[in-house]
């Protein structure tokens, strides 16, 4: 299995071609704040991190676990998700509004994941 936080993934390159291509350009990658968010707005204080489903337990997918190895498998897979959550609230702590985007749902509505990170920026453009 490939580490699970690498930079360019399939996923993340998609969703930056199509915020590109809805005029939301201006992003920085990764970052230098709390968890290095893998696309952010620094002007807006949005940080989006793009999920892979099976590393982060997507809520949706609900992906089984491996059958073996569980024992290495459980903690690990607990562990990204606890570092996920203080990722967010450090980052919230300091302003920034989080946005999590799984892999699934740049796969399936791309267009629904562009319009809910168009929206936060917009709001947050006005309260500058
Ligand atoms: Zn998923």
């Amino acid at each position: 299995m490939r580490a699970n936080r690498r930079k360019n993934t399939g996923p993340e390159i998609t969703l930056r071609r199509a915020l590109r291509e809805a005029g939301l350009s201006g992003y920085r990658l990764q970052w230098k704040v709390p968890g290095r968010p893998d696309i952010a707005y620094p002007g807006r204080k949005v940080a989006i991190f793009v999920n892979g489903c099976f590393w982060h337990m997507c809520p949706r997918c609900n992906l089984p676990l491996p059958r073996s190895n569980q024992d290495y498998w459980i903690p690990k897979l607990r562990r990204n998700k606890e570092r996920d959550s203080e990722k967010r609230e450090a980052l919230e702590e300091t302003g920034w509004t989080v946005i999590t985007v799984w892999e699934c749902e740049i796969r399936t509505e791309i267009e629904a994941v562009v319009g809910r990170i168009a929206h936060e920026l917009d709001g947050r453009s006005k309260e500058l």
